[in-house]
């Protein structure tokens, strides 16, 4: 029977390995939903469309030749031929994928495509992102925000980028970020219905423990 987990959250929460980890344990797929805005701000730059015109935004994400991968035993993005699993984590893309994110006609083009994945994969998927628990999947049968205090998040993320940057760019750079894409989406507080679980003071492990319980009771 169906079995959709939404997951929303901010950067750095443990959103996506969390999602990951519940979905392998739950044998269900798995969709990266920021994955799909970072593929289309790579084809965007790539293709010298210019991020603040949302026309020719909107046209690149219709004609996204994008192809993602919703096992998480193999897991890959490609925009056409190309294999862009890597490249979609780059700053450079990190910084630019609000613009693209804040574009209306886009984010109406990929929400289509995540609720065509969910029904591909038949409405068996942990579902992560910013508006999962909102617009994409409202009707879920577990909604979920995970949060996490900014002084844990700031951690995580210096650990992912594996400390090249000083902690005070970091800061600056995921706060502009969330900030940016609150103007379009709500994602810090939790909708009605919505279970929020704070990570702050869990480890990974119990933080997988914590949504399972949700999911499973
Ligand atoms: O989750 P991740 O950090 O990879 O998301 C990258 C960006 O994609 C976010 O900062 C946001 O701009 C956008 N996004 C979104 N809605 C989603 C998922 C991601 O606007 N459901």
């Amino acid at each position: 029977k169906p079995l959709v987990v939404a997951i929303d959250g901010p950067s750095g929460s443990g959103k996506s390995s969390v999602s990951r980890e519940v979905a392998r344990r739950l044998g269900l797929a798995y969709l990266d939903t920021g994955a799909m805005y970072r593929a289309l701000t790579w084809h965007c730059l790539a293709s010298g469309v210019e991020l603040d015109d949302a026309v020719a935004v909107e046209a690149s994400a219709r004609a996204l030749k994008l192809e993602q991968s919703t096992s998480v035993e193999h897991e890959f993005v490609k925009v056409g031929d190309l294999d862009i699993t890597e490249q979609i984590r780059e700053p450079a893309i990190s910084s630019a994928v609000s613009a693209v994110a804040t574009t209306l006609g886009a984010r109406t083009e990929l929400v289509r495509r995540q609720r065509e994945a969910i029904t591909h994969a038949a409405k068996r998927m942990v579902v992560e992102g910013r508006d999962i628990t909102t617009v994409v999947a409202p009707t879920a049968e577990v909604r979920l925000l995970l949060t996490a205090s900014e002084e844990a998040r700031m951690a995580r993320r210096g650990m992912q980028l594996g400390g090249t940057q000083t902690a005070e760019q970091l800061t600056s750079q995921v706060l502009a970020r969330d900030a940016q894409d609150s103007t379009v989406v709500e994602f810090q507080r939790a909708a009605d219905g919505v279970v929020t679980v704070d990570s702050s003071d869990l480890d990974f492990e119990q933080t997988v423990a914590v949504v399972l319980r949700v999911v499973l009771e």
